[in-house]
């Protein structure tokens, strides 16, 4: 399969890792819209949100608290961030990998546009 995100967990494509567990990997991203701006991916490959089963809701839990912990890591957890799922056309999605944004380090414009 043809999918960046599982080239950069298998190591097949370079990447700033910032968090790695068993099912979980957090990395850099390569075009950063805030001074602070990572990825954190499920290593198993789920398209979109729309592909998250009830099997997956422990995993998905485990996205968001990483998020929390690398916002703690990055000194932006008080200054405060944003944490965003972009899913399919209107929403923006270009990697079809799930993974969750978590950006911050300026003040964010909301809503976005
Ligand atoms: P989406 O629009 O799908 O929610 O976000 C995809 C994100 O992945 C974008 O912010 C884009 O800059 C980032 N991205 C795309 N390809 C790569 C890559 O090869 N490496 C890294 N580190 N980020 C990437
Ligand atoms: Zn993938």
């Amino acid at each position: 399969m043809d999918c960046i995100f599982c080239k950069i967990i298998k190591k097949e494509l370079p990447a700033e890792i910032t968090y790695q567990d068993k099912d979980i990997i957090a990395f850099k991203d390569r075009h950063p819209r805030a001074p602070v701006h990572q990825l954190i991916v499920p290593k198993k490959h789920i398209a979109t949100l729309n592909d998250l089963t009830e099997n997956d809701t422990l995993l998905a839990g485990n996205i968001l608290q990483i998020a929390c912990h690398l916002a703690k890591k990055e000194n932006i957890a008080q200054s405060g961030y944003r944490i965003v799922f972009n899913c399919n056309k209107d929403g923006g999605q270009e990697v079809f990998h799930l993974h969750l944004h978590l950006l911050g380090g300026r003040s964010l414009h909301w809503p976005p546009g």
